[in-house]
């Protein structure tokens, strides 16, 4: 297992076979496929699942992505389903 900057759960950590994202302010849904996403992902860091919300956003192209802190930024987030693991743990 790589060394890992965050303490955060990484994408590694779940057990779910698919990832879903939504947007509650642009309306995107997104599903991904948990292994095709990590073996997309350049560096292990980038499974780290906060950062790893910015980077689809990103990636989808969320009008409101980048808006920053003080604006409107994109409210992309994990489904329901994501984030009760990443709470509970696998
Ligand atoms: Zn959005």
């Amino acid at each position: 297992m790589p060394e890992r900057a965050y303490s955060s759960r990484y994408l590694c950590d779940l057990t779910i076979p698919r990832v879903g994202v939504e947007c509650a302010k642009c309306g995107m849904t997104r599903s991904y496929d948990r292994l095709k996403l990590m073996a997309r992902l350049t560096s292990f860091d980038h499974q780290c699942l906060p950062h790893l919300i910015k980077r689809l956003a990103a990636a989808e192209g969320c009008q409101r992505h980048g808006a920053g802190q003080y604006g409107d930024p994109c409210g992309l987030q994990y489904d329901s389903q994501t984030r009760q693991q990443w709470s509970v743990g696998p």
